[in-house]
């Protein structure tokens, strides 16, 4: 059954408020009121953003901020022939995970994906985990039909984006199928 991405999210800052809170870091969810449903498992949607606001947390100094943000965006698939003459065919839920602390490095950020893999790996390192978080990110998201990728800056933060295709989307269709032969097109 679908799962609603609102309700996936909130439940996750509640889970998180406290530790946030612990740390006098802010944790707000600007989630629009979006009402998306995606074609997901809700306990392994939760695991990936819990591993992602788990982060935003640890790496971010007492008095910075962790923002979760969650949009739908419409668009038209563009490798479909006429395409642009039909209503959009995909629907994405894109969720930022966005933090004002320490940043990652853009040579490292390809390599924090990989299962156990930690910035600065120094016994003086001051942060915990194992480095497994990112790397079942990653498997949970594509295996969504997803993505998820790393806009970070030093100077401001980390911020992370997944991007996954909604329940009412096409896009999972055979791309040869002609559009107007699609389940539902008589309906756009
Ligand atoms: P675990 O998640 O297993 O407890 P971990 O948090 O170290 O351990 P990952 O979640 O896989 O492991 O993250 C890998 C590394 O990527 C981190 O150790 C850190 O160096 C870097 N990293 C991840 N998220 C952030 C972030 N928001 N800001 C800065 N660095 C980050
Ligand atoms: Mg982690």
């Amino acid at each position: 059954s679908p799962t609603q991405i609102s309700r996936v999210l909130g439940d996750v800052v509640s889970t998180l408020a406290p530790v946030a809170r612990k740390k006098e870091v802010d944790l707000v969810l600007d989630d629009d009121g979006v009402a998306c449903e995606l074609a997901a498992d809700p306990e392994r949607l939760r695991q990936v953003f819990v591993n992602l606001v788990d982060n935003a947390v640890k790496f971010t100094p007492k008095g910075g901020s962790v923002t979760l943000r969650a949009r739908v965006v419409d668009g038209a698939d563009d490798d479909e022939p006429g395409a642009a003459l039909l209503a959009p065919v995909r629907r994405d839920v894109v969720v930022s995970v966005a933090d004002t602390g320490i940043g990652i490095p853009p040579v490292e950020r390809a390599k924090v994906f990989d299962a156990f893999y930690q910035v600065d790996s120094s016994s003086t390192r001051e942060y915990g985990g194992t480095g497994l978080g990112l790397s079942i990110v990653k498997r949970i998201v594509e295996a969504h039909g997803g993505t998820v990728r790393i806009e970070s800056n030093e100077a401001t933060g980390a911020v992370f984006v997944v991007t996954l295709p909604s329940a009412q989307s096409r896009r999972s269709l055979p791309s040869r199928v002609p559009a107007a032969l699609a389940p539902d097109s008589s309906k756009r």
